[in-house]
């Protein structure tokens, strides 16, 4: 019997990581105190999987940050700036990962991009002509030894040599196979050490072959592995993949002298039907069967029907992916039990693992028993109204008229903005004042006139500032918002909100999806009252902020017996509904946010329109369709390449669009110019991740950068996205160097 999971949540069953990092952060306690609690953390979901049953358990799949800047600490793929910064190893590390400016130095942060289609980030590593690969890390061997003092031997977790070198950025002049020799011997290096501690095996987690391979791309993966594998140092090694099937490599994979494969699934398509086909006698299968993206319960017959034929002799049960995905436990959660029922969250998966495993093995009859009523019982009902709404939309509802051009003119003519006109993402800093107040409402202790009075004191100022610092299109700030998903959720129908279902999206930093339970209408109208208001303050026109249903969707948890295409078209009504009360309510700028369009799009690009950008885009399109021509929207996405897909963001028809792009070094400037973007561009000018103000000329140079690519009349500026994770300092110093900075430009022009 044997049970698995490729990885644990970190942050904790109430984020502990997260708030004693911060408290580092703000020096309040030392970096001893922070490795003392993060090593307490580790022992405590050690023995959670441990006394869940869980046969085998995995380390290293903890991180201070992000797992992947772990593996480039481990490999030495750390810039000569950071190594030779006169701090501690975790002051560089946090160093590469947030930036750093102080008096030893000053160095940006690396890149962030999305880990596969999740909403995970991890930190992208760079490779560089003097990049010396080599063993230069030990937090793979210590947290194994921390394990096995606690008396476990684990399974230590590391990325995989072609997915480190596949997702990593290289310098001009440099190429991942100049790195094979040194990447393999260094990886034969953790082997050797691992296995002399006491170690048996190890899992590589090589998510990258779940994509559209090419003949160069595969040629590597085998390069590697021949030679990896070539010499284990006495280990087992688990192949593990996840997001996805592998059919560009299962036949190379079966023949690989690897000990066992992980498979997912669940999201690998074809994973059961290239399994059926074979799979070979001497490697263990690890089965990827439990869902580690969603928090609905596991249907144990769909599953073990799934197994059932699977033709491998040695079976281990494990998660699709890595529980980092899904929220902690339900544990804490206060839903009625016939709600609470239908989820599972990482510790409940634990659960479900075993169960799976005990009844294959002829016991849990019981489990198996309760879940099968669990399924046989209907959950939710559906809206009638609604559903014949979405059955009567024609082509005429996807479709906005006039064409953008003639649009553009008139807008151009209704608003009479300055050349590159400057705005920002929709949120102001988020302060502690903004929270307490927020908190002290919702428990009660603060009237309703009251918190409306600071909400609009709040706005006043920050209006008053935008004004004076010369932005051309205001904002409100979004104070009155606590997340960008969860503030919408609150107000349709169809909506659930978890207590504490974090799970962790950039550095620290955790979300919490809220859970679309049944049919999406909109309950009331939602942003009017402060976008309103605020444009009642100024002459100048202010933004509505909005998120769309792409994204809303995208960042909530998914009903999984209606299809996603359809919960979005359910969304994207209930947010057309609140466009056209803006509109009415006289806000002329409407931004519809899409920051997590990309997110879903399908891994393989073979599957690309067909499976999504086919029915997103459209249901972005039937969100703003009906508008007057001379109302302006907007869209703003972040956090990923859009390079690839500039084409089918021009067709979401929107004005303008924003998107992140200072910590991609303006590489989509280029796929802007080669495919004759047609919308309005304000690519972010700085990085808004890290707190590190943008020095003097910076921004200039970006613009000048923008400009030498896109035409200036179609060119605005802002920074990369929302402000409400900074601080007010930073924030306004920024600012205004982006405004001074946009001036001199436009007297450039
Ligand atoms: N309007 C949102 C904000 O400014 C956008 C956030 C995002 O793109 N993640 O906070
Ligand atoms: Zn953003």
């Amino acid at each position: 019997m044997s049970t698995t999971i490729i990885g644990f949540p970190r942050l904790g069953e109430f984020r502990e990581l997260k708030f004693t990092t911060e408290k580092y952060f703000r020096k309040e306690i030392s970096e001893e105190e922070l490795l003392a609690a993060a090593k307490e953390l580790r022992a405590k979901h050690w023995n959670i999987v441990k006394e869940k049953g869980i046969t085998e358990i995995p380390s290293n799949d903890f991180s201070h940050y992000d797992n992947f800047l772990d593996a480039a600490f481990l490999f030495n793929v750390v810039p000569a700036s950071v190594q030779n910064l006169d701090l501690s190893e975790l002051e560089r590390y946090f160093a590469l990962a947030r930036g750093y400016q102080g008096e030893k130095g000053d160095v940006r942060a690396l890149p962030m991009k999305k880990w596969f289609n999740t909403n995970y980030h991890y930190i992208v590593p760079k490779f560089e002509k003097d990049t010396q690969v080599k063993l230069a890390g030990h937090k793979i061997f210590d947290e194994f030894q921390e394990a096995k003092e606690l008396g476990l031997n684990t399974r230590p977790v590391l990325v995989g040599p072609f997915t480190f070198l596949q997702l990593s950025d290289f310098e001009e002049g440099v190429k991942a196979e100049d790195f094979v020799d040194s990447l393999v011997a260094a990886y034969q290096e953790v082997f050797a050490k691992l296995a002399e501690l006491g170690a048996t095996r190890i899992q590589l987690d090589e998510a990258a072959l779940v994509k559209d391979l090419t003949a160069e791309e595969k040629a590597l993966f085998l390069n590697l592995c021949n030679k990896l594998l070539a010499d284990k140092k006495g280990l087992e090694v688990l192949l593990q993949t996840y997001f996805g099937d592998v059919r560009d490599v299962y036949a190379d994979l079966v023949n690989l002298p690897v000990d066992a494969i992980g498979l997912d699934f669940v999201e690998g398509k074809k994973t059961l039907d290239l399994v059926k086909g074979g799979f070979p006698a001497d490697k263990t299968l690890y089965a990827g069967i439990v869902n580690g993206k969603n928090i609905w319960r596991n249907n144990y017959e769909k599953s073990l029907a799934v197994l059932e034929q699977i033709p491998a002799e040695n079976i281990v049960l494990t998660s699709s992916c890595s529980l980092l995905h899904v929220p902690f436990t339900t544990a804490n959660e206060e839903f009625e039990p016939a709600i609470l029922n239908h989820f599972a969250f990482a510790v409940e998966k634990l659960e479900e693992l075993r169960d799976l495993d005990a009844i294959r093995n002829g016991q849990g009859a019981e489990a198996l028993a309760a879940n099968k009523e669990l399924f046989a019982t209907e959950r939710v009902g559906e809206n009638a109204e609604l559903r014949a709404r979405i059955a009567g939309l024609t082509d005429a509802d996807y479709t906005r008229l006039p064409a953008f051009a003639e649009r553009e003119a008139i807008q151009e003519e209704a608003f009479k903005l300055p050349a590159l006109p400057t705005t920002t993402i929709g949120s102001f800093p988020q302060t502690k004042e903004v929270r307490a107040k927020r908190l002290a409402y919702r428990k009660g202790e603060l009237s309703q006139e009251e918190y409306d009075a600071f909400l609009a004191e709040t706005i006043d100022e920050w209006i008053k500032w935008q004004e004076e610092v010369g932005f051309d299109v205001l904002v409100h700030g979004e104070f009155e918002r606590n997340d960008m998903v969860e503030y919408f959720g609150q107000n349709l129908s169809g909506y659930l909100f978890s207590k504490n279902g974090w799970v962790q999206s950039y550095g620290m930093r955790g979300v919490k999806p809220p859970i679309i339970w049944g049919d999406v209408t909109r309950l009331n109208p939602i942003t009017v009252k402060w976008s309103s208001y605020a444009q009642s303050r100024t002459d100048k026109p202010v933004k509505g902020m909005l998120t769309g249903p792409v994204t809303i969707l995208n960042w909530s948890f998914p009903r999984e017996d209606i299809s996603i295409k359809d919960s979005t078209l359910q969304i994207a009504l209930a947010i057309k509904d609140e466009v056209l009360d803006l509109e009415a309510a006289g806000v002329k700028i409407i931004q519809i946010d899409e920051a997590a369009l990309r997110e879903k799009l399908p891994l393989r690009r073979s599957d690309w329109y067909e499976d999504y950008l086919d029915w997103a885009i459209p249901a972005f399109r039937l969100v703003h369709s009906t508008v007057a021509p001379d109302t302006q929207i907007h869209t703003h996405m972040c956090y990923s390449e859009f390079t690839d897909i500039i084409p089918a963001i021009d067709n979401m028809d929107a004005d303008v669009i924003s998107f992140e792009a200072s910590r991609s070094n303006l590489e989509i400037l280029d796929e802007l110019k080669a495919k004759n973007f047609q919308t309005e561009v304000g690519p972010g000018v700085y990085d808004i991740h890290s707190p590190r103000v943008p020095n003097e000329g910076e921004i200039d140079n970006t613009i000048e950068a923008i400009l030498a690519k896109v035409p200036s009349k179609k060119v605005w500026i802002n920074p990369d996205c929302g402000l409400k994770t900074r601080g007010i300092p930073e924030t306004k110093e920024s600012l205004i160097r982006l405004v001074e900075a946009a001036k001199a430009a436009r007297e450039k022009l």
